[in-house]
C-alpha cells in the first residue's frame, strides 16, 4: 500500500452519493509533504516523456499540480472555470459537468498558454466519471498540443471514467485507485497496483 492509500484509509470519509472526503490533506487543508512524495512518483512513471507544461483545471488540482511540477521543472497552467475579466484574448473553451456540484461549466485556457509546440501531462486530483478529463483533453486538442499522460491523485476504479480514458489509448497513471466503497460502514478498498 502507498503512503496516498493509507492516508486515505486513515482520514477519508466516504459520504452518502459516493464522495469521498479527502479535505483534510488534498483537496481543502493540503498535505505539501504527501503531495510532493505524488510528484516523485508521477515523476518515476511518466519517466522519459518529453513532457514542458502541466494542465490541470481550478481548483483542487491546482495544489497538486504545482508539486508535481517541481519534479519536472515545467510551469503549470490551470484551466479556469468562469470567464473572468482578467482573461483577454482568445481561449480555449469545453464545457464540463461537475461530479460534485451537479452542474454544467465552461473551463476556460488562455491560448496564450497552450499551442501546438506543448507536450502535456495532465493532473487532477480525482477521476469518476471523466468529464473533467475530457473537458482538459478536449482543450489539449483545441491547442494541437500533445498529451503525454494523466496523472490522478484517486480514481474511483468503479466509475466509468478510467476505462473510458484508458481505452482512448492515454497513459493513465491513479496512484489510488478505490474499487469499493462504503459510507456506512466506512470501508474503502483499494485495486492492487
Ligand atoms: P469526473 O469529472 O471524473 O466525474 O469527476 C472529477 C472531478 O469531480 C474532480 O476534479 C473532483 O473535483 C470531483 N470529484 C469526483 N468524485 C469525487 C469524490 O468522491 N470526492 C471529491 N472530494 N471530489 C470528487
Amino acid at each position: 500500500m502507498n503512503r496516498l492509500e493509507e492516508r486515505i484509509l486513515k482520514d477519508g470519509v466516504v459520504k452518502e452519493g459516493n464522495v469521498l472526503k479527502v479535505d483534510s490533506f488534498l483537496n481543502h487543508q493540503m498535505d505539501i509533504d504527501l503531495f510532493n512524495e505524488m510528484g516523485k512518483e508521477f515523476k518515476r512513471r511518466f519517466d522519459g516523456k518529453p513532457i514542458n507544461k502541466i494542465l490541470t483545471v481550478e481548483a483542487s488540482g491546482i495544489g497538486i499540480a504545482c508539486i508535481v511540477a517541481q519534479h519536472f521543472g515545467v510551469p503549470v497552467v490551470f484551466a479556469k472555470k468562469a470567464k473572468s475579466i482578467n482573461l483577454d484574448g482568445k481561449m480555449y473553451v469545453a464545457e464540463v459537468e461537475s461530479f460534485t456540484h451537479k452542474c454544467k461549466n465552461q473551463i476556460i485556457v488562455s491560448q496564450k498558454f497552450l499551442n501546438e509546440t506543448d507536450h502535456v501531462l495532465i493532473i487532477d486530483d480525482f477521476l469518476a466519471n471523466g468529464c473533467a478529463l475530457q473537458g482538459l483533453l478536449q482543450i489539449v486538442q483545441s491547442a494541437g498540443a500533445t498529451v503525454e499522460g494523466i496523472g490522478i491523485a484517486i480514481e474511483k476504479g468503479y466509475q466509468p471514467g478510467g476505462k473510458m480514458i484508458r481505452n482512448l489509448g492515454y497513459q493513465l497513471e491513479s496512484l489510488a485507485i478505490v474499487e469499493e466503497m462504503d459510507w456506512q460502514t466506512g470501508k474503502i478498498v483499494f485495486k492492487e497496483q
